[in-house]
This record gives structure tokens, sequence and C-alpha cells, in this order.
């Protein structure tokens, strides 16, 4: 394949949404992805908080028309993963395990990962109890008891997801305030089925093959509890996509890309949108916003460039 005008890395809303303006622009887009497309809309069921949908639409009816839509105005997509980033005097150079290409313009969409807790047994037990994925594991815990750990809006919203089908869902938060939406805070508080531990922390992970319960720890009293779950979810907060262009555009401390107004990075040619940029809010509608910035100042960029 020829090389793209404008390279997209990451198929969430925010690159498709680049996808859609660069390639509606008139530039051969190619959008890689790793995985499927979607991003972290993939890790949900319903979305009730993006604008034209009056009912909460369904996630995954939502990224098939994302990807619809940029595909009608001739955006590629391909399975890929970027691995590294090179500054060439002619320009840049992205090394994908697909092969190398050397765009124009280069847009990075490549998200979050969820952050682990760190925990002894952690790694043994994910995808043996201990899941990052409400969506995709909840039903395999269908009148279990199970714990999601976060006070964020993606714990509330998944504890309130993981309520169809667990007989209890126990959410642990190490403070006894949440910074979730407190329209999702109320809900959360009045299910029935949710039974809050705040100001207790995960003190260890317990089981052999599979997990059996958890060692939770009062941290206003340090008194230690155990408690039998079958299944723990967890969202302490995310991790920037970004090892394999660090050292080559300007990251902040925790990784995330810094960008000027117009989302460039501190490299010409390279913009950045969505999760993966330093900001404050991180939303479907922001990462559709970021995209269209990002796409349309891409296209400038390539303007610029032939003239
Ligand atoms: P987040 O907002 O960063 O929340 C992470 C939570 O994990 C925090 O409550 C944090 O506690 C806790 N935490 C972090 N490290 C921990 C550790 N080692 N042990 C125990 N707890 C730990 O992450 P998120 O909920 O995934 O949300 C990420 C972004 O996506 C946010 O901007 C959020 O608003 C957005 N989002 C939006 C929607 C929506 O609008 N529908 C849905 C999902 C996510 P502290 O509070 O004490 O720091």
């Amino acid at each position: 394949m020829p090389d793209p005008e404008i390279l997209i890395i990451g198929a969430g809303p925010a690159g498709m949404t680049a996808g859609i303006y660069a390639s509606r622009a008139g530039h051969s887009t190619l959008i890689l992805e790793k995985e499927i497309t979607g991003g972290q809309m993939t890790k949900t069921a319903t979305v009730e908080n993006y604008p034209g949908f009056a009912q909460p639409v369904n996630a995954f009816d939502l990224v098939q028309q994302m990807e619809a839509q940029a595909r009608r105005f001739g955006c590629q997509f391909q399975n890929g993963e970027a691995t590294g980033l090179v500054k060439k005097p002619e320009g840049i150079e992205v090394q994908t395990t697909t092969g190398t290409y050397q765009p124009q313009a280069l847009i990075i969409c490549t998200g979050t990962q969820p952050r682990a807790l760190g925990l002894k047994n952690e790694p043994e037990l994910t995808g043996r109890g201990i899941s990052y994925c409400a969506i995709c594991d909840g039903p395999l815990y269908r009148d279990r008891e199970v714990a999601v750990i976060g006070g964020g809006d993606s714990a509330l919203e998944e504890a309130e997801f993981l309520t169809r089908f667990c007989s209890r869902v126990h959410l642990i938060h190490r403070r006894d305030q949440f910074r979730a939406t407190q329209i999702v805070q109320a809900r959360v508080r009045a299910n029935p089925k949710i039974t809050l531990h705040l100001s207790h922390i995960v003190a260890s992970i317990n089981g052999s093959q599979h997990l059996e319960s958890l060692e939770l720890k009062d941290l206003k009293t340090g008194k230690l509890t155990v408690l039998p779950v079958a299944g723990l979810f967890i969202y302490a907060g995310l991790v920037p996509n970004t090892r394999w262009c660090s050292g080559v555009i300007q990251l902040d401390e925790s990784g995330f890309i810094i960008t000027d107004e117009n989302l460039s990075t501190s490299l010409p040619g390279v913009f950045a949108a969505g999760d993966v940029r330093k900001k404050t809010v991180r939303q479907i509608a922001t990462a559709v916003g970021d995209g269209a910035l990002a796409g349309m100042n891409a296209h400038d960029f390539c303007a610029r460039h032939k003239n």
C-alpha cells in the first residue's frame, strides 16, 4: 500500500472522527488499529451523554456508524500496531507491525489502557476472576457476588451495569468521596444491589486457580476483613498508550501527549487527539471534538506542505 497522506493511529472516536474529516477533505487516509474499532467505546454497553440521542444509544451501534461514515469518504482501516516514531530530515517515519509509513501528517489517537493495581496475584488471576472490562466479562458472573474498584465514572457506571447480572456488587473506593459525575453517584447510591465500601483498599487478592476472595483494609480503622467474591473488576484509572512515541514528542510526567490549541504536538506534522493527550475531560464528545480539530489541522498542514 502506498503511504497515506494522513496516517491515524487508533480507531476510537477521536481516530474515526479525524478519519472522517481528513478523508472528506480529499486526503488518502489510513487508520491503523491494533484491536477492534471503537476504543474505549467497546468497553461500555450504552452511552447516555453523547449528543444527538435522546435515549441511551448502544455503544456498538455508535462505533459501527462512525466507522461506516469514515469509510463512506474513502478512509481506509487496517489492523496493526505502531511500534516507533522517527524524525527524519524529510519528515516523519512511523514504524508499525505491518510496515513503515512516511505520511505527510500523523494523528495519534492511541488512547489509554486500564491501570493495574500492582497487587500480588493480579497478573495470574487476570482472566480467572479479575477483569478490566465489565461489558466483556460481566455476564460470566450471573447470580454471583463481584467487586468493583475505583471511584470514577468508569467504576460507578460499570458497577451499575454489573447489577444486571450479579446478585451483589461491592464497590470499593479508597476515599470517602467519589469523583464520578453526580447523576451516576446518585443512581449508584440508590441501587439496592450495590454495597459501598468507602475508605477501603484491597490489601490482598486470594485464590489459586480462580479468584476466591479479597482482603479489604478499612483505611480509617486499619481493620482487615475478608470479602468472598467470584469476580473483581478494576477501574483504577488510565495509562496512556504512548511508549512507542516517547522520546520523540513531548509527553507530560504521566506519559500523556502535550499539544497546543491546534492539537499539534512538539513535532511538526504530528497531531494528537482523544484520551491520549494531556487534558482534563475525557468523554466521547470531547474525543470527537479533538478528532475533528486534528483532522482539519492535519489537512491544513498537508496543504501548506504541498505549496
Ligand atoms: P478516573 O476518573 O481517573 O478514576 C480512577 C479511580 O480509580 C479514582 O477514583 C481513583 O481514586 C481510583 N484509583 C486510582 N489508583 C488507584 C489504586 N491504586 N487503588 C485504588 N483506587 C485507585 O478513571 P475512569 O473512571 O476510568 O475515567 C477516566 C476518564 O474517562 C474520566 O475523565 C471520566 O470522566 C471519563 N469517563 C466518562 C464516562 C462518561 O461520561 N459516561 C464514562 C467512563 C469514563 P481517587 O478518586 O482517590 O483518585
